[in-house]
């Protein structure tokens, strides 16, 4: 029992994001609290042993919102099509994800 308490003491997960170099200014529609909050994330997930990352269990770009737990998963491809959308106020719509 005492072994079983030490692991999960000492491993565990961590994550790792940062914002996307280049696309910092971009933000987008969140279609979950209707706010333009939505902003483009490198997500690292690392399985951690003593606080040390070691092994990367998930990693890729994402739309998080900074209001809601919205989270999309998104690609650079994407994020340039909705950076090159002509932007009237108020329209700017995220992309749905490819379909499952
Ligand atoms: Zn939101």
């Amino acid at each position: 029992m005492a072994d079983l308490l030490f692991f999960f003491f000492v491993c565990g997960g961590t994550n790792f994001n940062s914002p996307i170099k280049g696309y910092e200014d971009l933000h987008v529609y969140c279609p979950r609290c209707h706010n333009f909050s939505l902003v483009p994330i490198h997500r690292r997930e690392f399985f951690t042993f003593c606080y040390v990352p070691v092994i990367p269990t998930s990693w890729g770009d994402d739309l998080q919102c900074t209001i809601c737990p919205y989270n999309q998963v998104t690609s650079r491809e994407q994020l340039d099509q909705i950076r090159r959308q002509p932007a009237p106020l108020g329209t700017i719509q995220a992309i749905p994800g490819p379909p499952a």
